[in-house]
């Protein structure tokens, strides 16, 4: 374990938070409300997370803003103006530092602390945690270390050999980049690099974008926030944050609960084009079998290659960046300019599906022996999701087994809060919870207050450990496959099944339904935390 001396004399909690983004800020706030002392680990040197992290050019929500904020306070819901649809980069995280300051929350986060291993002392009753800057003890320790924090970049041959500078989209440089007059590459076409090419294409002199599998995305449409929307809004805040929980993926995408296969081909498209037109993820919800029905599926997806022919003025351009994919199985992607950034001349797509990526050369990128000289690098190629975070600390539970051991077939959890074994362990929107197929910010307040609400109930009731019980994590688990097999999610090769990272075990780890997940919690909880071995 670390032998450095800890910045905080305090070395003994009741709780440890490791990660400061959304969900470690409204998890201290809660654990606070319960009179429980906890102290925050942060790897970066800001709070924000994943909003401090991805500063690329483009990047904001694709939740709407109004929807994507923290619920826990009335005052904070009113007072805070956001001025776009979806909002950017840095207006989430000036809404971040805000939530800090207003709720005094920075004096228990201590920042550029990576917490590198965590082992459960059964003898104890206690986590020994490790940090990079020091040892310290807590009863619980709660992971709120983000779905989506842990950089993915292929081991492509030759990838530290290219002399000019490389970038992931995650990782973005603070002070920005400028790629005014240079050749760039970027690798991939998910969210990020949809988000991030048709700026770069605007200032670099050339952009060569490689990609493996093309992505449905829908417009944006955005634009600053209409008053009358903001107050509209305002006027029910509670009203329109309970009526987006019912929906399915906890956000507001009006759901239609029409089959798209039992309505004519006309009429299908004027309600495609409709969504087309109001814009966003919302396009998923057009017909109610879109996601359930292949073929139902395939008159969306086909709606949307329509529409990229209709942009790109190249029909072999267009025709590969058309994706052959259900839609919506891998992540949808929300664009300002996307597919038409392929019509400037200074923009070249290359194609990887058949022939990969051979190797990065210290000039640039190849393929199919052809050597695509460029200045800088783009990899916009993803994370480890959902899991990677978790399993890059060295976690050990009762027995000192290992999670990384616990997980190796793919991840296992009661309800995503919990995993047999290590006891007292807490994991905010894990593998097994809706967390990436909901709008996370009420999904990570969800499981703030659920998880706030369990210690009170121990603390209350005298329990000093909690711990799934092996059948009730293995029915679990059998129900969000038995869910997902009713959908059309697990049909292609999407990071929800681990597929982007080599040697991932290929299991669908998000919990489909989050107004079902919601009440499933609240009745465990309501029955005294069924499932759960509390001594
Ligand atoms: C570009 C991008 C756009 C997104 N847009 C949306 C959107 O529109 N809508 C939506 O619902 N979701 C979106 N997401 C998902 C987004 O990750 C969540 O909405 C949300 O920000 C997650 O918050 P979090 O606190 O759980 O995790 P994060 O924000 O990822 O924060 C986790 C923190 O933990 C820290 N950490 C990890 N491991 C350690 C360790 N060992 N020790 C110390 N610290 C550690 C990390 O440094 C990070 O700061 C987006 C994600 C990305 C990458």
């Amino acid at each position: 374990m670390a032998t450095a001396p800890a910045v905080s004399a305090k070395t003994d909690f009741d709780a440890v938070v490791v990660g400061a983004g959304f969900a470690g800020l409204v998890m201290l706030h809660r654990l606070r409300g319960i009179g429980t002392t906890a102290r925050v680990f942060e790897t970066g040197s800001g709070i924000g997370g994943t909003w401090f992290w991805n500063r690329y050019p483009g990047a904001r929500c694709d939740i709407e803003s109004l929807e994507y904020s923290y619920q826990f306070s009335e005052e904070l819901q009113w007072e805070w103006e956001w001025t776009e649809r979806y909002a950017t980069q840095p207006e989430i995280l000036r809404y971040i530092e805000h939530v800090a300051d207003r709720f005094d929350l920075r004096r228990d986060i201590q920042l550029d602390t990576r917490v590198r291993a965590a082992h459960w002392s059964d003898a104890e009753g206690r986590w020994k945690i490790a940090t990079e800057r020091g040892d310290v003890t807590a009863r619980f320790l709660i992971m709120a270390t983000g779905c989506l924090s842990s950089a993915n970049i292929p081991a492509f041959p030759g990838r530290d050999s290219f002399a000019g500078k490389t970038y992931h989209t995650g990782r973005w440089p603070h002070g920005g980049v400028d790629f005014t007059g240079q050749r760039v590459a970027v690798i991939g076409t998910g969210s990020s690099a949809i988000q991030s090419i048709p700026l770069i294409a605007e200032q670099a002199a050339h952009l060569t974008v490689f990609q493996r599998t093309p992505s449905y995305s829908i417009p944006a449409h955005n634009a600053p926030l209409a008053p009358e929307t903001v107050r509209v809004v305002k006027s029910d805040y509670a009203g329109f944050r309970q009526r987006n929980a019912q929906q399915p993926f906890g956000a507001n995408f009006p759901p239609n609960m029409v089959l798209a296969l039992q309505t004519d081909a006309t009429e299908r498209d004027r309600v495609y084009e409709q969504r087309w037109q109001i814009g966003g993820l919302g396009f998923i919800t057009s017909f109610a079998d879109l996601l359930f029905d292949r073929n139902a599926n395939e008159t969306a997806a086909e709606f949307v290659r329509a529409k990229i022919r209709a942009i790109v003025r190249d029909p072999a351009v267009a025709e590969k960046l058309s994706p052959k994919q259900v839609i919506g199985c891998k992540r949808l992607c929300v664009d300002t300019g996307y597919f038409a950034t392929f019509n400037r001349p200074n923009v070249s797509l290359v194609d990887v599906s058949e022939t990969p990526i051979e190797a990065i050369t210290p000039r640039g990128v190849r393929v199919a022996g052809v050597e695509h000289e460029v200045d800088a690098i783009v990899f916009a190629t993803g994370y480890d999701a959902m899991t990677g975070a978790l399993l890059a600390v060295d976690i050990r539970g009762s027995g000192g087994r290992t999670l990384r051991e616990k997980w190796a077939a793919g991840p296992r959890t009661y309800l995503g809060v919990q995993t047999a074994g290590f006891p007292n362990l807490f994991v905010i929107t894990g593998p097994g919870s809706p967390s990436v197929l909901a709008n996370m910010v009420p999904a990570v307040e969800q499981h703030a207050n659920w998880i706030a609400d369990c210690l009170a109930y121990r603390r209350d009731h005298g329990i000093a450990r909690i711990d799934p019980q092996p059948a009730a994590e293995d029915a679990w688990v059998g129900h969000v496959n038995d869910v997902a097999n009713l959908t059309v999610f697990p049909s292609c090769n999407s990071w929800y099944l681990g597929a982007n990272v080599p040697g991932k075990p290929r299991v669908f780890m998000p919990y489909i339904g989050f107004p079902t997940y919601v009440a499933k919690c609240d009745e465990v909880a309501a029955k005294g935390y069924e499932g759960f071995a509390l001594s």
